[in-house]
């Protein structure tokens, strides 16, 4: 075994599984990615994400001691099973991805839901890198959250805590949940297409090129993304306000947009400062797409610990206090 203590970190998705091996001090020391057989069932994703981790290892001569998984769906972290999931995978619903990838790797495992691996990601080496307490929002398909209290994941008891994006009130549109008015029917990747698509009468223009029409002055396309920032910026006052959070970190494949997005957002942030009367900062994500990685990674550091006594090294114990994850 490598005299290196490295630990591995997986982003198990719908389309693909990404994974790094890093060291306490987040440098990604390998990484890869392959696509993810979510169709085929909890079985083939753990054996994807193993021969991943295993092929990391072969072409580093590192071995980890222990992995994390920010996965999709909601997931107890205490049995590292998931409890719910979207309609793009087969049989993972009450799959124990954490056990399972434990005993395939042969190491402890621990397993969070990707937004909340996503925060503490930026949390520990990112745009909000230095705060013990932040929020975290995720753009993409869809509109994930988290929330972090004192450097832990806050998980709540279904695992569930921080799903902003299913909040109501925002319009009158139906939310990919079936429920109406939530906030990813604005503020995610697909909803900026549809309200676009709504606002034009033709489907088809991604949320790239809507980025640049809105750049270009396209008054449809900077309405959409108005219409975003601002359901957004309503979103973050209510969770700064319930949590006394300031510092919000924002990511997602539509923080590329993050130039349209941003005037609107500020402009009804201003408008609703927090009672506490501490301004709210909110900051694009700095990680890129391997944020959930580095964040299931330092997720995993305190099974290192717990799991390999005898590999516990000082700085190993001194480690920042993080979640409870699943103990193989
Ligand atoms: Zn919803």
């Amino acid at each position: 075994m490598s005299s290196q203590h490295v630990v591995a970190g997986l982003d198990i998705g719908g389309t693909k599984i990404s994974a790094v091996l890093c060291d306490r001090s987040g440098t990604v020391l390998a990484a890869g990615v392959v696509p993810a057989p979510a169709r085929e069932g909890g079985p083939a994703m753990t054996a994807a994400a193993a021969a991943l981790v295993r092929s990391l290892e072969q072409s580093s001569g590192l071995v980890a001691v222990a992995a994390g998984v920010g996965a999709a769906g909601v997931i107890d972290q205490a049995s590292g099973t998931v409890r719910a999931a979207s309609e793009s995978f087969t049989d993972w619903v009450g799959y124990a991805i954490g056990p399972e990838l434990s005993n395939a790797l042969g190491v402890p495992v621990s397993a969070e839901n990707d937004v909340n691996a996503f925060l503490m990601g930026e949390l520990r080496w990112g745009s909000v890198a230095g705060s013990e307490h932040a929020i975290g929002i995720t753009l993409g398909t869809g509109v994930g959250g988290a929330i972090a209290i004192d450097g832990r994941i806050m998980s709540g008891p279904h695992g569930a805590a921080g799903e902003i994006g299913h909040t109501p009130g925002y319009s009158e549109l139906v939310c990919t949940c079936g429920q109406v008015g939530h906030l990813e029917t604005l503020a995610s990747g697909r909803s900026i297409e549809a309200r676009y698509a709504e606002r034009i009468g033709a489907v088809g223009t991604s949320g790239i090129a809507i980025a640049e029409l809105a750049r270009a002055g396209d008054a449809d396309a900077a309405a959409v993304f108005d219409a975003a920032g601002h359901a957004l910026a309503l979103a973050i006052a209510t969770a700064a306000n319930l949590f006394d959070v300031v510092d919000v970190v924002v990511g997602g494949g539509v923080r590329e947009a993050w130039d349209v997005l941003e005037p609107s957002l500020s402009r009804t942030l201003a408008q609703n400062a927090p009672i506490s009367g501490i301004p709210l900062a909110v900051h694009p994500a700095r990680l890129g797409g391997r944020a959930v990685a580095l964040g299931a990674a330092a997720l995993a550091w305190p099974l290192a610990v717990d799991g390999a006594p005898g590999i516990a090294t000082e700085a190993d114990v001194a480690a920042p206090a993080s979640p409870v994850g699943m103990t193989a």
